[in-house]
């Protein structure tokens, strides 16, 4: 095979990354925006010994698991969504498998024992007018740069690069994002306020990041700077406090040349510095530097399982790690007689005292630092204060980001010999390798379920709940 070759493949197999991959004389080839049972016309555009990668030219024969028309026009070229033109139901299965797959072959749990513990994926309901989810991100953070004619603009990145694709009207976000754009975007056209641009480090507006509480109706807009002061700031925020529902309009300072797209320091421009949202009957504050799942209606769902699978009679001292805003803690506090969470985020703690304090929880504690320190630290010294005596907990609960746990951690949690673990993922591949050591170390998957918080993307979150082996 060569470079700028043009083959005929029929797509076999659905790729990690939501890719088609289909096989021309038995090389294979994986082909972006490929469907599974597509017929294509391809290009080669980077050939290796065993397999080579192809752009997708002309569709010959359509896929029965592809969508008519993609309801995003920019679906291929932005890098938010991979699988869009995927039929919903195909997205899911595909979801389910890559769970399955990930923890048979890294995580090493038989087939036979997952096929007995795993219960099938949880599905996100169709958008109203729609055959599938959509608009149902309550956050985005929108890239502003500026385009070749010296305009300001927005959108989103085009798949592994920073140059960005014009749109304001994400089929993924909150419809009202639009509007809060275009009023940004018309307010520095106005006042000249320049753009930032990354490789120069010059410019003053990075990213907007807007939050959208459902259940509220209440908005946040915060933007990103590269300076201490918005000038003219006064003049936006009255601009856009007359949306309906706006609450919270905020800077954060971010000067540092770094990918990290929020700065530590906010600075409140108009409202408060926070909105309010529910999942279930539980009231969160959110700030802008909080993290806060992105689909409240999966949300619910995900959490609800979570509560579910810790099986809390009242009695049980529970941990909560990596608890944000304390999101879990708080749904486990009102069926348990202790919880204790842990979270790096510091301003993500404050979030969580005060969420406790709103809803009259008094049975929760929060600790600020890493999960690997405060963990051990507190075995430690619980064993140091009580003569010897080890802590103890009934069901600890984890919610790691992508890379998962730190095995000194899982051996901490394994030492406080809960009954029951129950891991929560973002990372199916980073879940089976922390479930392989929990495995060798005494506990057994019981009950496995993935749920579908971001449809039309590759990402699938998965609930595991382990239990100690008598
Ligand atoms: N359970 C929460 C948050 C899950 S996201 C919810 O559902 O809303 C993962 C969280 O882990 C983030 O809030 C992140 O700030 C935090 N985090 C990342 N690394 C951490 C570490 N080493 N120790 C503790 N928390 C960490």
């Amino acid at each position: 095979m060569q470079k700028n070759e043009m083959v005929t493949v029929t797509i076999e197999d659905i790729g990690v990354n939501g890719e088609g991959i289909g096989k021309v004389d038995g090389y294979t080839l994986f082909i972006k925006d490929a469907i599974i049972g597509d017929m294509v016309e391809a290009k080669v555009m980077k050939a290796k010994k065993n397999y080579g990668y192809a752009r997708l030219m002309r569709i010959i024969e359509p896929s029965r698991e592809r969508v008519e028309e993609a309801v995003c026009p920019m679906a291929r070229k932005c890098g938010g969504c991979q699988i869009q033109e995927m039929k919903y139901d195909r997205q899911l299965r595909f979801k389910e498998d890559k769970v399955r797959g990930n923890l048979t072959r890294i995580g090493e749990v038989p087939e036979k024992l997952l096929a007995e513990k795993m219960e099938p994926i949880v599905g996100m309901e169709s958008s109203e007018g729609l055959e599938q989810p959509f608009h149902y991100r309550n956050k985005a953070q929108f890239p502003i740069g500026t385009d070749k004619e010296g305009h300001v603009i927005t959108g989103f990145y085009a798949g592994r690069t920073h140059s960005i694709i014009p749109n304001t009207d994400c089929a993924l976000g909150a419809k009202v994002n639009e509007e809060i754009l275009k009023c940004i975007l018309a307010f520095m056209e106005e006042y000249r306020i320049p753009a930032y641009d990354e490789t120069l480090h010059r410019g003053l507006v990075r990213h907007v990041l807007i939050r959208y509480g459902f259940r509220t109706k209440e908005i946040m807009v915060c933007l990103v700077i590269n300076g201490n002061t918005l000038p003219h700031g006064q003049e936006l925020a009255e601009r856009l406090s007359v949306i309906e529902g706006m609450t919270s309009i905020t800077l954060s300072i971010n000067k540092e040349k770094t990918n990290v797209i929020m700065g530590n320091t906010i600075k409140s421009l108009w409202g408060q510095t926070y909105i309010t949202d529910y999942i279930g009957d539980v009231k969160y504050q959110i700030s802008p530097l909080s993290f806060y799942q992105v689909n409240p209606v999966q949300t619910e769902k995900l959490y609800g399982m979570a509560l579910e699978y810790a099986g809390l009679t009242g009695d049980e001292t529970v941990w909560d790690l990596y608890c944000g805003i304390g999101t879990i803690s708080l749904f486990l506090a009102k069926k348990a007689k202790q919880v204790y969470g842990v979270e790096i985020i510091p301003q993500a703690i404050e979030d969580a005292r005060n969420n406790a304090k709103i809803n009259g929880i008094e049975n929760a504690e929060f600790y600020v630092g890493k999960a690997e320190e405060v963990l051990p630290q507190y075995y430690a010294d619980y064993e140091r204060e009580h003569g010897g005596e080890k802590a103890h907990a009934d069901v600890i609960v984890v919610d790691p980001p992508r890379k998962g746990c730190e095995e000194s951690l899982l051996q901490t949690m394994v030492d406080m010999q809960p009954e029951r673990i129950v891991y929560v993922s973002c990372d199916s591949a980073t879940l089976a390798r922390d479930v392989k050591v929990l495995r060798e170390k005494g506990y057994e998957i019981e009950r496995v379920r993935a749920v579908d918080q971001f449809p039309h993307t590759v990402h699938v979150e998965t609930v595991c709940l382990l239990s100690r082996n008598k």
